[in-house]
């Protein structure tokens, strides 16, 4: 078992099981937004059984470890809440790229200082919907 997710598992004061651990290794394996059917289809052959997956993502978004991405998708997707970012959306094809640098700091606390009724801001998602180049081309 791999020690950096034992370790994750276990900050959270959650009980490291096998199920959280290969639900947690397919997020850290593939770096990208994962539904709950992309991951039972991954995890099929790791015997968890689907109740235990939406099970395990519930808990894991609760304690922080994971988090929701709206992509406009039919299902909603998850990914790890460990580095902030956000994405371009292809409406053609479904592809995501990642945007690493988060340019909003500065529009946050804007919007904040005009806020009537708000008093803070904890976190903020931004996606970015159009074509990718491939569809674009077609
Ligand atoms: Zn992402
Ligand atoms: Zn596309
Ligand atoms: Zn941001």
């Amino acid at each position: 078992m791999s020690k950096s997710l034992y370790e994750t598992i276990q900050k959270t004061s959650l009980k490291v099981t096998p199920a959280r651990v290969a639900v947690l290794r397919a997020f850290t394996r593939k770096l990208q937004p994962l539904s709950a059917e992309t991951l039972i289809h991954k995890l099929r052959k790791a015997d968890v059984d689907n109740v235990t997956i939406y099970r395990t993502l519930n808990i894991f978004e609760k304690v922080g470890i994971i988090r929701r991405v709206d992509l406009r998708k039919d299902s909603i997707c998850f990914e790890l809440a460990s580095h902030h970012h956000h994405h371009f959306v292809c409406t053609g094809c479904g592809d995501i790229e990642k945007i690493n640098k988060c340019n909003l700091q500065s529009l946050v606390k804007k919007s904040l200082r005009q806020a009537k009724k708000f008093a803070s801001v904890d976190t903020h998602s931004f996606e970015l919907f159009g074509l990718c180049k491939i569809c674009a081309e077609n």
